[in-house]
């Protein structure tokens, strides 16, 4: 089963695409577009007014210059006077028509409505002159009494049917006016044309209704005419330009926003490809592919959490491979690789899709059953991934044979939550390679207590020895008679950062069991040696376990101790119980003998709970005995005890031995035991067994004791 985090699943699903760029590359492209395309229309709106309003401003302007140029000149008072004399004034008008560019003027009785003379060019004469007339008579129409109506001072821009005409007209004494005409020629045209930027400006014979054109009054009754021009279209030229430039601008950032996309794309995916490899590896085993402890833990945790939703368990077996470590010592750790490789790939091959196989560590396996209703279904996996175990693996023609341990639990039965149900497992698959290994246990609810402390000697005493969780305390072992201190014995201590202060009772059988109590011997044996130092005089004992004292080096290592330590030999007590002799005596009487040489001193221990021969007592040589605690509890239930303890003191006495007794709790048992002749008594009476420091204390307080009691003495 392939695991993939689900961090790196969600990265892969979030592809990348490169449409909402485009998408907001276009949007900005159109809204600026629109935006170029509205400032273009109200600028060219603006441009279209402005045009028309200077081309009238233009026309009237031209008219009011003539109007102007015409009520200066000189004539005018001639003209006056020759009012009555129509070939005189008619003379005048020919002066007054080439000073001031007039093409036609008349001198007109306001009353009448009659020309009293005219001027003008000839082919345009006979016209001008009846439109003129047809004005006259117009504006006498339009009022009621004659001497009200007329034309005043006035400059009107109109036409005459084929051209734009200014017109003027000065009034001449009461009467008469002069009333005057001048065409706006194409070269005029194309004057205002330039100069006010409204090209091509042309007339056009009929009403135009569009916006370039400007409708010019008629004179008299002509059919409409109109000035027309091309429009500049500047904004729209802008509009252009921009639209181009726009447009260039637009696929150069659309360009670029890609090429700056695909560098993004390709180094995302880049970091995603490195991440998601990286997640793989910190999340499998390198050697099988298998997920690791981690993902295990996370999966289970996961399914653990699923539960309730669900009617069905989920088992966890813990497998340990047998007689690994022999192939790999045996045929090399390639052969090692690829059991473990096989293995993991043949177990695989028992699973469902749903379950899940990984690889702790070492020739450590984990199984996580999913959905399972009955015992039956795991059982039986069990025994399909021992027999798969068993069956022969190969490599390069040699065949190698491993077995496997698997410790089974369930959630919810065994807990639920992974610490609990991976420590269930794990106990039971302590139980399982207790009981002889390849084979499986399910782990019931009363696992003994003794087995638990095996399990935590198993897992954590090696540590424990290098972390220095152990420590050292003493009892005293005081002179019956002066209760001054003799010696004392050293008794270990396991400070456990989880179990607090755990007892050597409940622990020195199991680290004899896994073989660890030769190295805890050596770091007790070294260290109180190390300690005695302090005590100059005082004998340390130290208990030795049988195991540790049948090892052959056993008395060279105990002198070496001593020589590092500097300590006196018969300063060192050795404690040892009847269990060093039972098994082989020869061998045991020879290390004492050993030791005796070295000068090292022998007690036995425990005496009256074992065997008790007394033949052990004589054939081997002790230098002491420690009467057991049992006896002194059972003496006070019944007198015999208090017999034997009498004889056992006496037969001691008699072999030259040493007695203490051990586990004095009370005043009546410590009178008892001085009275039988005991030489040193141990127990709670006296002091529990302590720190180094506090016997320190003790000792100082005996020294000061003393020195007070001397003068006296003295
Ligand atoms: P032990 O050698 O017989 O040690 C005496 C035990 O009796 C100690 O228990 C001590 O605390 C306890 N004791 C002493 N006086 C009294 C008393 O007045 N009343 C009662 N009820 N008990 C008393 P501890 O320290 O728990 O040691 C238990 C056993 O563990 C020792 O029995 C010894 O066999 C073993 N042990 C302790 N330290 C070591 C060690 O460093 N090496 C080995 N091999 N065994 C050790
Ligand atoms: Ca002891
Ligand atoms: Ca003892």
């Amino acid at each position: 089963m392939q695991i993939v985090p689900a961090r790196a699943k969600k990265a892969q699903g979030a592809s990348l695409s490169i449409v909402p760029i485009f998408l907001l590359v276009l949007s900005v492209m159109a809204s600026m577009a629109l935006v170029a395309q509205r400032a273009a229309t109200r600028q060219e709106q603006f441009e279209l007014t402005r045009e028309k309003h200077q081309l009238s401003q233009s026309l009237s302007f031209e008219s009011e210059n003539l109007l102007a140029n015409v009520a200066r000149d000189d004539t005018l008072g001639n003209l006056f006077q020759h009012q009555r004399n129509p070939a005189l004034a008619e003379a005048q008008l020919v002066g007054l028509n080439t000073r001031t560019t007039l093409d036609f003027s008349a001198l007109v009785d306001k009353t009448s409505g009659q020309v009293i003379a005219e001027a003008g060019d000839s082919d345009t004469a006979a016209q001008r002159k009846a439109l003129i007339v047809e004005l006259i008579e117009s504006s006498r129409m339009r009022g009621v009494s004659q001497a009200t109506l007329g034309i005043g001072r006035e400059a009107r821009i109109v036409h005459d049917g084929s051209s734009v005409l200014s017109l003027i007209a000065v009034p001449i004494g009461r009467n008469m006016v002069l009333v005057g005409t001048k065409a706006f020629t194409p070269i005029m045209l194309r004057r205002l044309s330039t100069m006010l930027s409204v090209p091509d400006l042309r007339v056009f014979k009929g009403l135009v209704l569009q916006e370039t054109s400007y409708v010019v009054q008629p004179l008299g009754s002509q059919p409409p005419l109109s000035l027309i021009w091309t429009p500049s279209r500047k904004a729209a030229e802008t509009l252009a330009d921009l639209a181009f430039f726009g447009l260039i601008a637009s696929l150069a950032v659309a360009a670029i926003a890609v090429l700056v996309f695909k560098r993004i794309r390709a180094s995302t995916e880049a970091i995603l490809v490195r991440e998601a490899k990286a997640s793989h590896e910190a999340r499998h085993d390198p050697l099988s592919g298998l997920p690791n402890r981690a993902v295990f833990c996370e999966l289970l945790a996961d399914n653990i959490e699923d539960l309730p939703h669900r009617d069905s368990s989920i088992a966890v077996l813990l497998l340990d491979l047998d007689k690994f470590k022999d192939v790999n010592d045996t045929y090399g750790h390639a052969a090692g690789d690829k059991v473990i490789i096989d293995f993991g790939n043949r177990v695989r091959s028992l699973l469902r899709q749903t379950d899940v196989i990984a690889r702790l560590g070492g020739d450590e396996f984990a199984v996580m059953q999913m959905g399972i209703h009955t015992h039956m279904e795991t059982t039986r996996l069990a025994q399909a991934i021992i027999d798969a175990a068993n069956r022969p693996f190969t490599m390069d023609g040699a065949t190698m044979r491993i077995g496997v341990t698997v410790g089974i639990s369930f959630a919810p039965d065994d807990g639920m939550d992974v610490a609990t149900i991976l420590r269930a497992a794990d106990t039971a698959l302590y139980r399982a390679k207790n009981e002889g290994r390849n084979r499986f246990a399910l782990y019931e609810h009363r696992m003994t207590e003794a087995e638990r402390i095996r399990k935590l000697v198993d897992d954590e005493l090696r540590g424990a020895i290098e972390r220095e969780e152990l420590t050292l305390v003493y009892q005293p072992q005081v002179h019956a008679d002066s209760g001054r201190i003799a010696s004392v014995e050293a008794l270990v201590r396991w400070r456990h950062p989880v179990h607090g202060l755990i007892s050597p009772a409940t622990f020195i059988s199991a680290a004899e069991e896994r073989g660890l109590i030769v190295p805890l011997g050596d770091w007790v044996m070294r260290r109180a040696c190390r300690d005695a130092a302090r005590w100059p005089g005082l004998r340390v004992g130290v208990n030795v376990s049988a195991i540790q004292f049948r090892q052959s080096h056993f008395p060279e290592n105990v002198a070496t101790i001593i020589r590092e330590a500097n300590l006196e030999p018969h300063r060192l007590e050795l404690e040892l119980t009847e269990g060093v002799l039972v098994e082989d005596a020869d061998q045991a009487e020879a290390a004492m003998m050993e030791l005796r040489a070295i000068g090292v001193k022998l007690a036995l221990d425990d005496f009256g709970t074992g065997y008790s021969s007394l033949i052990y007592l004589r054939r081997f040589a002790f230098d002491k005995i420690k009467i057991d605690k049992s006896f002194l509890d059972s003496m006070e239930a019944t007198g015999e005890s208090a017999i034997l303890v009498h004889s056992v003191v006496h037969l001691g006495r008699a072999l030259g031995l040493e007695v203490t007794a051990e586990g004095v709790e009370n005043e009546d048992q410590r009178r008892f035991l001085q009275a039988v002749g005991c030489h040193y008594l141990q127990g709670y009476l006296f002091s529990k067994p302590v720190s180094a420091e506090a016997i320190d204390e003790m000792l100082k307080a005996e020294r000061d004791q003393s020195a007070l009691a001397s003068p006296d003495a003295a």
